[in-house]
């Protein structure tokens, strides 16, 4: 890794699903895992309504177009429902973030924003990842 340390990622954190109705999303997965989501939320900023599923240690995120501009909304005009994208935990994501620009990879933010489930944010453009939008993640500390 040319000169960084190694294990910077820690795990998957969650992955993320792209809906076109998340309260009839949330019956879907809330029949399949047999608990309702944790936590709902709206950011405002990205324009998205959020829903949080605990199976055992992973976590997966429903994300609904909350505005007709929404990433969500163009990336379900293109693709349809299903997997939008994979976030890994990381401990610091502001040296992640020099790590991955030093590495060639596309960093989509300047910097770390706010997300869903009392992160900060930052993703890597798909086409410098197979084809995978990656979020990165990192707990803020209360
Ligand atoms: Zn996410």
């Amino acid at each position: 890794m040319r000169g960084f340390l190694f294990e910077k990622m820690n795990k998957i954190e969650h992955i993320g699903i792209a809906v076109k109705d998340l309260e009839a999303a949330n019956e879907v997965y809330t029949k399949l895992f047999g608990k309702p989501p944790y936590k709902t939320e709206t950011v405002e900023s990205e324009n998205v309504s959020t829903s949080f599923f605990k199976v055992g240690e992973s976590k997966i995120e429903l994300l609904e177009a909350s505005a007709p501009e929404s990433a969500i909304a163009k990336y379900i005009e293109r693709k349809g429902e299903g997997i939008h994208h994979i976030a890994y935990a990381v401990d610091d994501i502001k040296l992640e973030m020099i790590r991955m620009k030093a590495e060639g990879f596309i960093v989509l933010n300047d910097e770390p924003k706010k997300g869903a489930d009392n992160k900060l944010v930052c993703f890597l453009h798909p086409k410098s990842t197979n084809g995978v939008l990656i979020e990165l993640c990192q707990e803020i500390s209360k």
